[in-house]
């Protein structure tokens, strides 16, 4: 069932007609890799229903997107296998496309939009799929809508997007229980959709099958074909799900406390599914849904939120100060960039969003001295002078993924150390989007900002290079946490890099 509360989430993509003599509703999944939990099926899904046409879902992997990687493409048809066995169990016709050498996009979309009634497809704000949904809105003879499926809460039920977390966390607050009562499906029900006999399959689908990917991988280029994909990193849906059962036994007891503490993973309490959710192999709604169900003291309902405790950080989802202090981060903080892109359409990704006592801050300092300069190849290298920042640098680069304290003196850093504010934002955007399995998201550009001072106020003393902007050290850092197990693991996994990359 597709609530009609939930239509807020539907915008037109074009002014076309819906085409009668098509012969199915089409679902292009570009970004909720998942056959559960997602809008834009549940959407899909309504219409098939209502227009008595087959659905069939329509999932590519371009070749040589922007940062694209082994390591990325290896990642997203993980994911196509777990959405195949999926999509075959509920009995949803899915035909996925990966692009080789042999066969581009070019060559069968056409063939597949021209016989489409309707074409839905998911509104992710950010990296080239904008853009890409005005292409496919102008090849299209008949309608595109957009479904927005990103959060918890409809982007379009807010006015603006919003400079702080403290004026967007009161408006969700407030927004919270209704989009909760009308949360996607978490199990899609195909009865009622008209048959799929038929359709004609297009050529050279991908497989769906685990063992096809390495051929695949061969077969694809890409930007950045050193960038190998991280052994024991899996892409796909079962990960994700595996990944949120361990968070909610061994991670979420001690989130509020311990998340910030730089530890080797198997004693990190995050959650480490940035990367499901980025690629939408795993939705805000299920895990919102799992974590306010993960106290076995409390029956969770709608009526256990304190509105006492609305538009602050801590006490109003759960009296269990883990669960809200998650929450705030996976909505108000994860937010915050999600509504930047959907609201801000012409940001242009650079500095131009920070507030102004930031931009003054910045300008006021660019010509003071830095103590050091790297290029941005030293930086890539783990070079600088500082064996915490190094450290960072290489978890980046060997895991594909950073502790998430160090993430934030990782970006404050390189600000600290780079000739200009322009060139450390253009270094940090290319070294996060090139390695991190969670680059290109909204939260990619709102982390990099925030080292900027962007969703932050301005701190004293004043300070060389950075003004009123917060420092971070790694003094400090070292001070703050016990680091040594950190920094050893770090050595271990470069101890085993193939080919040994900081050596
Ligand atoms: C310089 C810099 C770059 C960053 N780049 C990215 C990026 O490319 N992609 C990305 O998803 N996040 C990015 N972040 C935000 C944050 O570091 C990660 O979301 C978090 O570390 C992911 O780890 P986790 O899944 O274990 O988080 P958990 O602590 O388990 O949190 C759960 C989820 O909440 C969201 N979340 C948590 N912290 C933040 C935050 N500060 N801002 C926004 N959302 C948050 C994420 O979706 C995360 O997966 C960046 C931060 C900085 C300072």
């Amino acid at each position: 069932m597709f609530s009609e509360r939930n239509l807020i989430r539907v915008r037109e993509g074009n002014k076309k007609p819906i085409l009668e003599e098509g012969e199915y509703i089409l679902y292009w999944l570009r970004a909720n890799r998942r056959m559960a939990w997602n809008h834009s099926l549940d959407y899909s899904i309504h219409l098939s229903k209502k227009f008595g046409k087959p659905l069939v879902i329509f999932e590519s992997v371009m070749m040589d997107f922007e940062w694209s990687s082994p390591r990325l493409q290896q990642f997203l048809l993980e994911g196509i296998c777990d959405t195949a066995e999926d999509a075959a169990r509920i009995g949803l016709i899915y035909w996925p496309f990966v692009e080789t050498k042999e066969h581009s996009l070019s060559e069968i979309v056409p063939g597949i939009l021209e016989k489409a009634s309707i074409v839905i497809t998911d509104d992710f704000p950010c990296f080239f799929l904008p853009e890409h949904a005005e292409k496919i809105s102008e090849i299209l003879n008949c309608k595109l809508l957009l479904v927005d499926s990103n959060s918890i809460t409809p982007l379009a039920s807010y006015e603006k997007s919003f400079g702080y977390a403290r004026v967007l966390r009161p408006k969700l607050h407030d927004r919270f229980v209704e989009s909760y009562v009308h949360r996607s499906n978490p199990k899609p029900n195909p009865k009622g959709i008209p048959s799929s006999e038929s359709l004609k399959k297009p050529k050279f689908l991908f497989s769906g099958k685990k063992e096809d990917i390495s051929s695949y991988l061969q077969r694809m280029s890409s930007r950045f074909p050193n960038v190998l994909p991280v052994s024991g990193k899996i892409g796909g849906r079962k990960e994700g799900l595996k990944l949120l059962k361990k968070f909610l036994k061994e991670g979420l007891p001690f989130y509020s406390e311990e998340r910030s503490e730089p530890r080797p993973p198997e004693r990190t309490k995050s959650s480490y599914l940035s990367p499901y959710l980025h690629f939408g192999m795993i939705s805000v709604d299920e895990i919102v849904t799992a974590v306010l169900g993960s106290d076995p003291q409390i029956d969770w309902s709608p009526d256990i939120l304190n509105h006492s405790y609305r538009g602050k950080n801590e006490g109003f989802f759960h009296p269990n100060p883990n669960i809200n202090s998650f929450l705030d981060e996976l909505l108000t903080w994860r937010e915050l960039g999600y509504l930047l892109f959907y609201k801000e359409p012409s940001f242009r990704k650079d500095l131009s969003i920070l507030p102004n006592w930031a931009q003054l801050s910045l300008e006021a300092h660019r010509g003071d001295k830095r103590e050091y300069i790297y290029s941005k190849e030293e930086f890539e290298k783990a070079i600088t002078h500082d064996p915490i920042w190094n450290a960072a640098q290489k978890e980046l680069v060997l895991t594909g993924t950073i502790q998430n304290y160090l993430r934030m003196l990782w970006g404050k850093k390189v600000i600290e150390w780079s000739s200009s504010p322009e060139e450390a934002f253009r270094i940090l955007e290319d070294l996060n989007h090139k390695y991190a399995y969670d680059g290109r998201d909204p939260n990619s550009y709102t982390g990099i900002l925030w080292c900027f001072g962007a969703f932050d106020r301005p701190w004293s003393p004043e300070r060389a290079v950075f003004g009123n902007i917060r420092y971070m050290s790694s003094d400090s850092t070292s001070k703050k946490f016990k680091i040594k197990p950190y920094l050893e693991y770090i050595r271990s996994l470069e101890d085993l890099s193939e080919p040994q990359l900081f050596k």
